[in-house]
């Protein structure tokens, strides 16, 4: 670690500077409300039910937390979002959120959405990647099913055959207008199968630069494994890998299942051992950066500050294209502001979608709030700013 890091994110005028007074109100009225447990779980059930009664309360839910978590309902009302962003030098991932049907109408019209946004991408300066989920483009059960190595009938290989045309189509697109792609990582009963399709498309479209990037969940304990492995694969099949770093999201859900079925987590048994394989995660992707193109997504101020001292250490620019910087839009902006004003590569995800479908997205930010960087910090920096403007 450095002594004395060269950009701090304490510096909450800097983090809320595109805020207004009125907007930062809205902020400490939504994070006090996550921060209390009992207020989420309440809140949650409230609007699940408000909505299966097709109650009228869709515009209070786009005003509060919608609007504090994503773009819009469209590609064309996320406009303002992503020009807002970029304002300060922060670019956007648009990632269209709807956890929609296991059928093929809902993975052609997830697959149509994520090429408008490649091309939406395409014609813009301020979006630099794009994002899907496999399950987004294929059936969650056949993905199990080839992890498992079961043999599979005609109309499996079939659908089979469809996900990977649809994830080819999708690579190629952005390969061809020359937009990176991440592609998200799951629940460990399918990534191995999600691996398999990934380093095939990174074989084809990883020849000179890092045009898709995998997802490393370091929560995992067979992680740092699973990255020197792609390495390797990459060196021998002669692509540059792109490695997301991520700590995870699925850990209650891992462990659940795990527990129920009776075999080892796969999660690390404390946060600290997940925090140092993070930690050691960067340090690989920095130590191989002629080989790996790095996206570190963390709201961690540790990690965050590791990279930093990671890249003064080995003199690499702060705006090198290898190495970038995400967060979550509406969290972290004290992390993602100041890293921009810094001048480092950073990015959001900006999801985006209708209100109703994009709500499990909501749920879950929810929900992950009260856990990231030691669940208050959100509360305390939107404190400390509204003390700073309103009580000098
Ligand atoms: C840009 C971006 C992209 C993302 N993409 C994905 C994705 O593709 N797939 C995905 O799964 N997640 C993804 N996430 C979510 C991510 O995995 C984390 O859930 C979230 O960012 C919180 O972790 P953190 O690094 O911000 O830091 P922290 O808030 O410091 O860490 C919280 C995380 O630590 C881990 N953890 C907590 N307690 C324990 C414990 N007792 N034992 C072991 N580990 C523990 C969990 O992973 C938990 O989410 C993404 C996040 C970002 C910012």
């Amino acid at each position: 670690m450095l002594k004395k890091p060269p950009v701090s994110f304490e510096d909450t005028s800097v983090a809320f500077s595109s805020r207004s007074d009125e907007e930062l109100r809205r902020m400490h009225f939504l994070f006090s409300g996550m921060s209390k447990e009992f207020l989420t779980k309440i809140g949650t059930f409230f609007v699940k039910t408000a909505l299966k009664l097709k109650l009228p309360v869709k515009s209070v839910i786009k005003n509060r937390l919608f609007k504090q978590f994503c773009g819009g309902e469209t590609l064309s009302e996320c406009k303002a979002t992503v020009e807002g962003l970029a304002r300060y030098r922060i670019h956007t991932i648009l990632d269209y959120a709807v956890e929609g049907e296991s059928n093929d109408k809902s993975y052609d019209d997830t697959l149509k959405k994520i090429l408008d946004s490649i091309e939406l991408d395409a014609q813009s300066q301020e979006i630099s990647f794009s994002v899907f989920k496999v399950t987004g483009l294929g059936s969650f059960s056949l993905l199990e099913k080839i992890q498992k190595g079961d043999e599979l009938n005609d109309e499996e290989r079939m659908a089979f055959a469809r996900l990977r045309e649809r994830m080819d189509i999708i690579c190629k697109t952005a390969f061809e207008k020359d937009i990176r792609l991440m592609i998200d990582a799951e629940e460990s009963w399918i990534q191995g199968a999600i691996d398999v399709l990934v380093y095939e498309m990174m074989k084809k479209y990883n020849k000179s630069k890092a045009i898709i990037y995998n997802t490393f969940q370091m929560y995992r304990s067979d992680m740092s494994f699973n990255l020197q492995k792609a390495l390797e694969i990459s060196l021998f099949e002669n692509f540059i890998l792109g490695a997301k770093l991520v700590r995870g999201a699925y850990m209650e859900k891992e462990r659940r299942r795990a527990k129920e079925l009776n075999y080892t987590s796969p999660i690390f048994s404390t946060k600290n051992e997940t925090d140092e394989a993070f930690n050691k995660a960067l340090e690989f992707c920095v130590q191989h950066k002629d080989r790996i193109s790095l996206c570190c997504g963390s709201h961690n101020e540790k990690s965050t500050y590791h990279l930093i001292a990671l890249m003064e250490n080995q003199n690499i620019e702060r705006h090198d294209d290898n190495i970038w910087f995400a967060q979550l839009y509406g969290m972290s902006d004290h992390i993602s502001y100041n890293l921009a004003a810094a001048g480092y590569n950073v990015a959001k995800y900006v999801p985006y979608g209708p209100v109703e479908a994009v709500m499990p997205y909501l749920f879950r930010r929810a929900e992950e709030n009260k856990a990231v960087t030691g669940g208050g910090r959100e509360l305390e920096m939107v404190k400390r700013e509204m003390d700073r403007r309103f009580n000098r």
